[in-house]
């Protein structure tokens, strides 16, 4: 039995891997980060002028959506966000004292004034909103240049219940008012550190209006008309089609 772990070795948001896609054996650092400790998973990050050993190559994880089935993309995931939260906390918030690292579970702790502080997810809400039985709201962002049609889906703000922010995020970007919001599902997303918390909603009254420096356009289109829509993979991507295989079935 080879005390070898798999590692999750990051630059970034990009992972080393081998051409097949497969993740490198190493020897576990004390500093390593455990992902699966039964599994012997670790992660961290690339070390300073670490050579990147043959056959290897550092790959955006954004492109492992695609290759890699959904329990592992989520577990690369979650070894990204871990380390990336790890790096941002090394310092006590509350005194500024440099902190330590929790042995058994995921918090650095402030040996100074004893505050503890946890990997955070950030709430976001993504929204598909249709108005009859044939027909669903889907907007261009300002900041993507392809011809890519998604949801509305935004953060949530403190105080605010799950459905507010649909509401709220639906008026800001297109102006629209909705009736029956539904919760779907759920995806950690981590471009950095969301969760992505998935309504469907109908469309109940207003015109629409863009929010010109988050949407260029945004329309309803059939669902038999659809314009190019997120990669799969991604949850509105799964979103969409699955309103439309309701529509088809129905
Ligand atoms: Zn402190």
């Amino acid at each position: 039995m080879s005390k070898r772990s798999l590692a999750y070795i990051f630059q970034h948001q990009k992972l080393l891997v081998d051409e097949n896609f497969q993740l490198p054996k190493v020897e576990k650092l004390a500093s390593d980060l455990p992902i699966h400790p039964n599994d012997h998973v670790i992660a961290r990050d690339l070390l300073e002028g670490e050579i990147i050993p043959d056959g290897f190559q550092l790959v955006p994880i954004r492109d492992l959506i695609q290759t890699w089935s959904t329990p592992d993309f989520l577990q690369a995931s979650r070894a990204v966000q871990l380390l990336e939260w790890r790096r941002n906390h090394k310092f006590c918030s509350h005194c500024g004292q440099r902190t330590e690292i929790h042995d058994k579970e995921y918090a650095m702790i402030c040996p100074d004034c004893g505050y503890h502080q946890y990997p955070r997810v950030q709430p976001c809400i993504i929204t598909i909103i249709t108005r009859g039985s044939n027909e669903v709201l889907l907007a261009k962002s300002a900041h993507n240049k392809s011809n890519m049609y998604g949801l509305i889906a935004g953060f949530v703000e403190v105080g605010e219940t799950l459905e507010e922010a649909v509401q709220r995020e639906t008026m800001e970007e297109v102006g629209l008012k909705l009736k029956n919001i539904r919760y779907m599902s759920s995806q950690p997303w981590p471009f950095p550190s969301n969760l992505m918390i998935a309504f469907h909603a109908e469309y109940e009254s207003g015109d629409i209006q863009l929010q010109l420096e988050e949407i260029s356009d945004a329309q309803f289109f059939r669902f038999d008309q659809l314009p190019q829509i997120p990669f799969k993979g991604s949850i509105a991507h799964s979103m969409i089609m699955q309103m439309t295989e309701k529509r088809k079935a129905s």
